[in-house]
C-alpha cells in the first residue's frame, strides 16, 4: 500500500480533508490535475460554522485579514430594503457572529502552504484517469507531469475531485437532479455600494432582474462588488459578455448608481445533484463531487468543508484509532441529509422566491420576511437555519 488515504481534487475540499489527515498522522496523498490553484471567480461567503471548523487547523486567524466581514445581510427588491438580518443576534451560538466574504482561492492557497510543513504528498499536475477497486483498498492510475502513466494503492479513496468527479463516475454512483435553464452572469464592480445603502450581501428579488450583490475585498480596488444576476439562456455568451450588455444589465438591477466600472464578467450553468451514496467501500465522495446547489445562499463551499470534517475525523478514527468502518457510512448519512433537507431544499426556495413572478405571493413574501426580520427571536432562528448552523447541528444528532 503506497498510501493510507489518496485524495483526488485540490480544490478547497480536498485541501481541507488533507490538512486535517496529515495534522492527524495519516499517511495522505493528494493529486491535483491543475499546476496550481485556479483563480476564476467562484465561493466568496464564508458561514459561521465553516469558520468554527478551519479554526481547528488554525485556518481562520489566517484568512480573517484577507476579507470582509458582513454582519448584516438585507433581502431587497429593485424599490429598496425589504427586510434586513444581523448575524449578531447569534452571538451566543458562535464566536463568528458574521458572514465572511474572500475568494475561495486564498483559503485554498493557505491551505497548500500549510500542508508543505506536514508529511502530506501534494501532488499537482497529475490527472487520475482511473480508479479501480480491490479487496482491500484501491488502485489509482494517474499521469504525471510528463504525461507518463503510473499507478499507487490505497486503503481510502476520497474523490474531491469536483462536480464532473471521475471518482463518482467510475464507482457507478449515480448523481440525480437538474440542471436550470438559464445561466448566471457574473460581474465585479468597483462602485462604493454601501454609500448606495447596500449592505455587504444583499438579495434582490425581482421576476427577471433578481441578483446577488456581495462586498468584496481586493487590494487592488478601493471598493470591489459581485453582482450576480439570471442571464438570458437564449443567448450565447458573446451577447450577454459584451460590455454595453454588461452595463445595461447593471443598470437595470440597480438604476441610478450607475454606469458601473466593470472589471469582470463571466457566465456559468447551475445544477441541482446529489450523489445517491457519499461512500461506496472504500470510496468516498465530498464537497462539489457529492452535490452541487445554485449559489443563493452560499451553501456550496461551506458545505462541502463541513462534509471535509466530518469525513476526516471519521477517516482518523478508522485509520488511527481502531474504530469501525461503519463511521464512514455514519458520514455518509449525515452529510447526505443536509446535502438533501438542507442545502438542495433552501437553495431551490431561495432562487424561487427571488424570482416569484405573482404579484400576491411577491407581496406576502415580504410580508413574513419584514415580520421575521422585527421579531428577534424569529430572526434569530431564521439566521440559525441561513448560516448553516442548524444543518451542522442536525446532522450530529443522526445516528
Ligand atoms: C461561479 C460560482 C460561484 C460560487 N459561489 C459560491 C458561494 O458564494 N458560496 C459557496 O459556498 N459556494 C459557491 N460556489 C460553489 C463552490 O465554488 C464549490 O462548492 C467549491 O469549489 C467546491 O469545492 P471542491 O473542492 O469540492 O471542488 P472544486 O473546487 O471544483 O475542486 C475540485 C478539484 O479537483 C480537480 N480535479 C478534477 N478532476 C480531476 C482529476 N481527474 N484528477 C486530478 N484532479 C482533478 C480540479 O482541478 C479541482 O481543482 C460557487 C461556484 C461557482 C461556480
Amino acid at each position: 500500500m503506497n498510501a493510507d488515504v489518496v485524495i483526488v481534487g485540490g480544490g478547497p475540499v480536498g485541501l481541507v480533508i488533507a490538512l486535517y489527515l496529515a495534522r492527524h498522522g495519516v499517511d495522505v496523498v493528494l493529486l491535483e490535475v491543475e499546476l496550481e490553484t485556479a483563480k476564476e471567480q467562484r465561493g466568496a461567503a464564508f458561514h459561521p460554522p465553516t469558520l468554527e471548523m478551519l479554526d481547528e487547523l488554525g485556518i481562520t486567524e489566517a484568512i480573517l485579514p484577507r476579507g470582509v466581514k458582513v454582519p448584516v445581510w438585507q433581502v431587497r427588491d429593485r424599490a429598496g430594503v425589504v427586510a434586513e438580518f444581523d448575524l449578531g443576534l447569534l452571538r451566543d451560538e458562535t464566536g463568528y457572529p458574521y458572514r465572511f466574504h474572500m475568494p475561495q482561492h486564498i483559503l485554498s492557497d493557505v491551505l497548500v502552504d500549510r500542508l508543505r510543513a506536514t508529511s502530506a504528498q501534494v501532488l499537482h499536475g497529475h490527472r487520475v484517469v482511473g480508479v479501480t477497486t480491490q479487496a482491500q483498498g484501491a488502485e489509482i492510475r494517474f499521469l504525471d507531469r510528463e504525461g507518463h502513466e503510473q499507478t499507487l494503492r490505497a486503503r481510502w479513496i476520497v474523490g474531491a475531485d469536483g462536480a464532473h468527479s471521475l471518482v463518482r463516475k467510475q464507482s457507478g454512483i449515480e448523481f440525480p437532479g437538474f440542471s436550470w435553464p438559464e445561466r448566471f452572469l457574473v460581474t465585479n464592480v468597483t462602485q462604493p455600494l454601501e454609500a448606495c445603502g447596500f449592505s455587504g450581501a444583499a438579495y434582490v428579488g425581482d421576476p427577471d432582474q433578481w441578483a446577488v450583490v456581495l462586498k468584496l475585498s481586493d487590494h487592488r480596488y478601493q471598493d470591489l462588488w459581485r453582482v450576480a444576476m439570471a442571464a438570458d439562456p437564449d443567448l450565447p455568451d458573446d451577447q450577454l459578455l459584451g460590455p454595453a450588455a454588461v452595463q445595461a444589465r447593471l443598470q437595470q438591477i440597480m438604476p441610478g448608481h450607475g454606469p458601473f466600472d466593470v472589471v469582470y464578467s463571466n457566465t456559468y450553468r447551475v445544477h441541482q445533484r446529489v450523489a445517491q451514496q457519499f461512500r461506496k467501500g472504500c470510496l468516498l465522495l465530498a464537497g462539489d463531487a457529492a452535490h452541487i446547489n445554485n449559489p443563493l445562499g452560499g451553501f456550496g463551499l461551506n458545505g462541502g468543508v463541513h462534509d471535509a470534517f466530518n469525513l476526516s475525523r471519521r477517516l482518523v478514527e478508522v485509520i488511527r484509532q481502531g474504530g469501525a468502518e461503519d463511521g464512514l457510512d455514519l458520514y455518509g448519512r449525515q452529510r447526505h441529509y443536509v446535502a438533501v433537507e438542507h442545502v438542495q431544499a433552501q437553495s431551490i426556495r431561495n432562487k424561487k422566491q427571488m424570482e416569484e413572478r405573482d404579484p400576491v405571493r411577491r407581496a406576502e413574501q415580504a410580508a413574513l420576511l419584514r415580520a421575521t426580520a422585527s421579531d428577534k427571536e424569529r430572526a434569530r432562528q431564521y439566521l440559525m437555519e441561513t448560516s448553516m448552523i442548524n444543518s451542522v447541528r442536525r446532522a450530529a444528532e443522526i445516528t
